[in-house]
């Protein structure tokens, strides 16, 4: 997302070079550089204590592959705050602990992902109005329902241990 106008006072931004950053969308009655903005939302590897992997179905993301727990941060949480939540709002579980694993970049949609590892107690799952179906998979299954390459997949990877 590249600024054009000043989110602040609505001026038509100017080019403007800002050190090691190069031409910089910038306001001059502001006196300020508008950086390119992008969402940033989580994503999350549900993990058990028998090492099985909690995935969803949502059928206008994929009605071939599974997807992972996942969502925009909201204004004042962490990032740990949002994959907790996200968890429980989607799949009715309640996360022992979180740990972040790694991030990637979404080029479809601009948007940056923050993997994390999330530690449950195995129970019922109980999707959201936003989720079809949510099931446990052991990580050889879980590997195979998801998409190839996909951030999802390189993250449940990574949760346990092995490359694609
Ligand atoms: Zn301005």
């Amino acid at each position: 997302m590249r600024y054009t106008y000043c989110p602040d006072c609505g001026e038509r931004l100017i080019d403007k070079n800002i050190g090691d950053e190069g031409l910089i969308p910038f306001c001059e009655k502001c006196s300020r550089p508008w950086f390119d903005g992008f969402y940033t939302c989580i994503l999350a590897a549900v993990v058990n204590e028998f090492g099985e992997i909690a995935l969803i179905r949502q059928g206008y993301v994929s009605t071939e592959y599974c997807v992972g727990v996942a969502g925009h941060i909201k204004c004042g949480e962490t990032a740990e705050e949002s994959a907790a939540r996200e968890v429980t709002e989607e799949i009715g579980l309640v996360p022992e602990s979180v740990e972040f694993i790694h991030s990637s970049w979404y080029e479809k949609k601009g948007m940056l992902m923050l993997g994390f590892r999330v530690n449950v107690k195995k129970t019922e799952l109980k999707p959201s109005c936003e989720v079809d179906s949510a099931a446990w998979y052991s990580p050889e299954e879980a590997m195979k329902v998801l998409r190839p390459g996909s951030s999802i997949q390189r993250l449940v990877a990574a949760v346990i241990g092995r490359e694609n």
